[in-house]
């Protein structure tokens, strides 16, 4: 499995890289946005580490190009602590996943090892589940082809569910990537949009996809 690291800083770097290669990736490395499209474009790589703050052009505009051309290789971008908004930019630009600074290797690599199981990444933007389809660019929803109206939160929590499909999330986790809260055990705020967001998507139909699991959290998947 061969990783491209489009990354600037140094020391994270060799931290990436290193602990790559330890777990058997062989890890190219791009310090820039340029060298980061072009080896993209050029080289075959099962996955793409992409920083956002880049000298020249910045992740965003790496991401975007690949996804305009159609090189749909799977990206895990990096981004600042307290940048929700560009968590949300990179998942609308076609990335697959985001992990914040500072991270544990550990981490990191549990989100690679699990885009990679995901196989190879669509080329669309649309997100599918039995017969419900998430469009992250255009920002709609459409279950058993007609359109679910969504707040930007009920939006935000279903493409996270639906790009976890499978895996059980706590609410701890919702509550950090949707709300970019610290988990409040008196806080139910994950419980009322997940609730108003059961009630547009699986209450008018007969399958339900949003499943509790009891004092863990919630799953996102078809059961039969
Ligand atoms: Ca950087």
């Amino acid at each position: 499995m061969k990783i491209l690291i489009v990354e600037d800083e140094r020391k994270t770097v060799a931290y990436l890289k290193r602990g790559l290669e330890e777990n058997g990736f062989v890890a190219d490395v791009a310090d820039d946005g340029d060298d980061g499209a072009h080896l993209a474009q050029t080289g075959s790589y099962d996955l793409i580490i992409l920083d956002v703050m880049l000298p020249g052009r910045d992740g965003w505009s790496v991401i975007g190009e690949l996804r305009r051309r159609q090189i749909g290789t799977p990206v895990l971008f990096l981004t600042a602590r307290d940048a929700v908004d560009d968590r949300v930019k990179g998942l609308e630009l076609g990335a697959d996943d985001y992990l914040v600074k500072p991270f544990a290797f550990a981490e990191l690599l549990a989100r690679v090892r699990t885009i990679l199981r995901r196989g190879p990444v669509r080329q669309s933007q649309v997100l599918s589940v039995a017969d419900l389809e998430l469009d992250l660019h255009r920002h709609r929803a459409v279950r058993a082809g007609r359109p679910v109206d969504l707040t930007p939160k009920e939006f935000q929590l279903l493409s996270l569910l639906m790009r976890r499909v499978g895996d059980v999330l706590s609410r701890t986790l919702i509550a950090e990537q949707v709300w970019d809260i610290s988990f409040d055990s008196d806080s139910n705020v994950v419980e009322v949009h997940m609730r108003r967001l059961r009630a547009k998507v699986d209450e008018p139909f007969n399958c339900k996809l949003i499943h509790t699991v009891r004092g863990v959290g919630y799953v996102l998947e078809q059961r039969t």
